[in-house]
């Protein structure tokens, strides 16, 4: 018999939203129905955590907030009803699902047919990561299939546990032979690359999110039996070992909320001081934030995505214990981000080597990493010290990261995804409806599930309203005091936003209601970006029609409306939303001599099938041409488009740049890649100098271009005209990785007959961080009828780096020419440019 847990006064954290109302209502629903999962368990939670003790704001939990918006609530249903399946499905295609079922069926002692490894260590978190989103989403809409579902895949979870709490199936299906980065003992290469307490800190968050949703323990005991299993491992007097990827500080924080387990909380705690230089293996690494002890970190670096969990887990950790030395270091470090290290998406890691976060103000467009998972860190992140300190500045970073640079992580059907979220594209860029490191489309999943839990948050007897979005919350503040606040908006597309009051009686409390930063000339809380003019337009607020001053300089964000509510009253607010011109610090020397567009929150991009010409990169924008914006309910789910007049350059064969006005739209940045892979921008170029012309017609960049293999790549990089700086530019290559060693070809199919005598090739090689080198020998044919034959050549086939290779031979005239390539044994090849004449 299960001992009821005390979770009706309490709230628990749950990707940054707090849960109480939904836990107590549907825990009693479902434990009663369902006496099968709530058998004894081996540890139960007996008491909740003592909730004096946690952050001062409390978010008010999603499941009390309801929208019926036209922006948020069709990429919410989406989620539920496309995403999410599919993210189950892939999970099984790629054998996720079943490496749980050969770990149980190996821990029974049978003897597999299979006995490879997963992929990754990782690939157990992918399925607990979709369970969260699924769990989300069961909280607000019952779903019996579903709910069986995650039953049925919970239970092969369960069977993958080990005796006495151990759950990796990268071991358990084989633990002679594991993956190599598993290593040969329990937690021996944690520190590096295991990812033995990351696949749990997931399981963590998916355990507590499915327990709140459906009141059943089943994956909470799994939980809390491998948490066991943690707490008699490490800490001090035993291992001293920290996660090599964080998230288990977040995930010990929430189980400690459930249970009240005070020792989930230590190992949290531990887990975070423990971390640092000490010598071992792995450790002393920035990649990883462990080069030096947490509480000295002043600057963000590494891994984009660990650091996020490791900053959001110090929040967790320092409003649980009130330790204050880890709320110093992580708000040194995110004046850091914001101020140097913040894409105006509101993405985050510039850098694809180490998928990391780069120097200061080193913030490149095309290379742009901005990893998904990141954008959900950041905003875990913000929203949390937004909890520690009640500061709208914090909203503000995560507003700007949740409108941009976050949902544009997947596609408008729900069924692509990006990894690296990149702010200009010549069409190297696709989504993909899945990767081999999958970690994007399950953070997706469980983000999108949440997001009404951040609209509102509480203190003592003051409401925040953080985001505006049309739809109903229900705030239940201290003392057990209710009000409803109903949003009438078309948020983000327009700023007016009516509020209407409902408190239970009359009574005097207080509304804090956010000014964002971009409607207060300020588009991030630092200036590392500001806007290339001001505008003239005013916020205006009104209660009951009587106009509240809104003041130009607000300390923390709000106008507080301290008053004696009664049912019915009505805040009106009006953030005007003209299209504004960002410009970068001047230390961006990538963003130099350009423009980003904001409307409201959204960022904008220029996007080829809003071209006539399918370029615009090509386009300069002068810094006087007016812009307008209207609303297009036909296009890409119905946007708000940007429309001005552009001048775009090109260039003739001569070499000589030619200007022609052009009518120029964007679309909002989130939206980009829903149609086609080709060119994106998101800084215009405001002089001809940042423009790139659109260059002459050559054979080569007239051709359809086919190669072997091509994976994810794009061969089109290969003809695109784009000038390599050197052999490892990152801008626009083709190569064949992962493959190896092998022998591959391209092939450009001319328009017609052609007589041709001569290419150039500049090979891509990445030595130095990457497995391309260039090939160890190639040859050129030519298409006669049917057949491909070589070329008669009059020069060497050269494989130099960092400069085109010439060939010359007898002329032939022909529809097609043929590469062929072979690679060096054990690299891969690529290619940056292939040239004809
Ligand atoms: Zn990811």
């Amino acid at each position: 018999m299960i001992q009821s847990p005390r979770i009706g006064t309490m709230a628990i954290a749950v990707a940054g939203v707090l849960l109480a109302v939904a836990a107590t209502r549907t825990a009693g629903r479902t434990e009663s129905t369902n006496p099968a999962a709530v058998q004894t368990p081996t540890v139960s939670p007996t008491h909740a955590a003592d909730m004096s003790k946690d952050y001062p704001v409390r978010p008010v939990p999603f499941t009390a907030v309801h929208l019926d918006d036209q922006f948020w609530l069709p990429k919410i249903e989406t989620n539920r009803q496309v995403t999410i399946p599919f993210a189950f499905q892939q999970c099984e295609i790629s054998g996720r699902v079943d490496n749980f079922i050969r770990a149980a069926s190996a821990l029974r002692g049978e003897t597999l047919t299979n006995r490879k490894p997963p992929g990754y260590p990782f690939d157990d978190t992918d399925i607990y990561k979709v369970i969260e989103g699924a769990s989300y989403t069961l909280s607000v809409h019952p779903d019996p299939k579903l709910d069986a579902y995650v039953d049925d895949l919970i239970a092969k979870i369960g069977a993958a546990q080990e005796k006495d709490g151990y759950l990796y199936t990268t071991r358990s299906i084989d633990a002679e032979h594991p993956h190599p980065w598993a290593g040969t003992q329990r937690w021996e290469l944690e520190k590096v690359d295991s990812h033995e307490l990351y696949d749990l800190g997931h399981l963590y968050e998916a355990a507590v999110a499915h327990y709140q949703a459906t009141g059943k323990r089943t994956l909470l005991d799994i939980a809390l039996r491998t948490a066991d299993l943690l707490t008699q491992t490490f800490g001090p007097g035993k291992k001293a070992i920290w996660p090599g990827h964080q998230i288990t500080e977040m995930g010990l924080a929430k189980l400690y909320r459930v249970t009240g387990r005070e020792d989930y909380l230590q190992l949290a705690k531990f887990m975070l001081d423990v971390r640092g230089p000490d010598g071992d293996k792995g450790a002393g690494r920035p990649y990883n934030q462990s080069h030096q002890k947490v509480i000295d970190q002043t600057e963000a670096v590494g891994h984009a995505v660990r650091a996020t969990y490791m900053y959001s887990g110090m929040a967790d950790v320092a409003a649980l214990t009130g330790d204050p030395s880890y709320v110093s270091a992580v708000d040194k470090i995110w004046d850091n981000v914001v101020g140097k290290k913040l894409y105006i998406t509101g993405g985050i890691g510039a850098t694809g080597r180490g998928e990391a976060f780069g120097g200061n103000y080193e913030l490149p467009n095309m290379t742009a990493y901005n990893e998904t998972c990141a954008a959900v860190g950041n905003d875990y992140w913000n929203y949390r010290l937004f909890l520690l300190h009640a500061d709208a500045k914090f909203i503000d970073v995560m507003e700007r990261t949740l409108y941009n640079g976050l949902i544009s992580g997947v596609s408008i059907d729900g069924k692509s995804f990006f990894y690296p979220n990149p702010l200009e594209s010549i069409g190297q860029h696709a989504r993909a409806p899945w990767f081999g490191v999958a970690c994007c489309p399950g953070n997706i999943t469980r983000f999108l599930a949440s997001v009404p839990g951040y609209v509102y948050a509480h203190r003592g007897d003051t409401i925040f309203v953080n985001l505006y979005a049309k739809g109903t919350g229900e705030i239940e503040m201290d003392g057990g005091r209710r009000v409803t606040i109903t949003q009438d908006t078309r948020y983000p597309w327009d700023g007016a936003v009516r509020m209407t009051v409902k408190p239970a009686k009359s009574e005097t409390f207080t509304i804090d209601v956010r000014i964002p930063g971009w409607a207060r000339n300020q588009p991030v809380p630092s200036d590392l970006y500001r806007f290339a003019d001001k505008s003239a337009a005013r916020v205006t607020l009104k209660v009951n029609g009587k106009p509240v001053p809104v003041p130009a300089t607000l300390a923390d964000g709000y106008v507080s409306l301290k008053r004696a509510w009664k049912p019915g009253d009505v805040i009106d607010l009006h953030l005007p939303m003209p299209v504004r011109r960002v410009v970068a610090n001047a230390q961006v020397a990538a963003d130099s001599g350009r423009v980003a567009l904001q409307r409201g929150p959204i960022v904008y991009a220029a996007e080829w099938p809003d071209s006539p010409t399918h370029h615009v990169r090509n386009l300069v924008l002068a810094n006087d041409a007016p812009l307008t914006s209207e609303f297009r309910a036909d296009l890409l789910n119905g946007v708000e488009v940007i429309r001005g007049n552009a001048v775009g350059l090109k260039k003739d064969a001569q070499g000589k740049v030619t200007r022609q006005p052009e009518a120029f739209t964007a679309i909002p940045y989130y939206a980009w890649a829903n149609r086609g892979r080709g060119e994106m921008v998101v800084w215009l170029a405001t002089t001809d100098a940042g423009a790139k012309p659109i260059p002459p017609p050559t054979v080569a960049t007239t051709s359809t271009v086919t190669a072997s293999n091509p994976g994810r790549k794009n061969p089109r990089a290969i003809n695109d005209g784009e000038e390599p700086d050197s052999s490892s530019d990152p801008v626009s290559y083709f190569d064949w990785w992962p493959r190896k060693g092998s022998n591959e070809w391209v092939e450009y199919t001319f328009d017609k007959p052609t007589s041709v005598s001569e290419v150039e090739l500049y090979w891509f090689d990445d030595t130095g961080h990457g497995e391309v080198r260039v090939p160890a020998s190639w040859r050129l044919l030519y298409k006669d009828g049917a057949d491909w034959k070589p070329v008669t050549t009059t020069s060497p086939y050269g494989v130099a780096k960092d400069q085109y290779n010439k060939v010359t031979f007898t002329p032939v005239t022909t529809s097609g020419l043929r590469l062929e390539v072979t690679m060096q044994p054990q690299f891969s090849g690529g290619i940056q440019e292939w040239k004809v004449r």
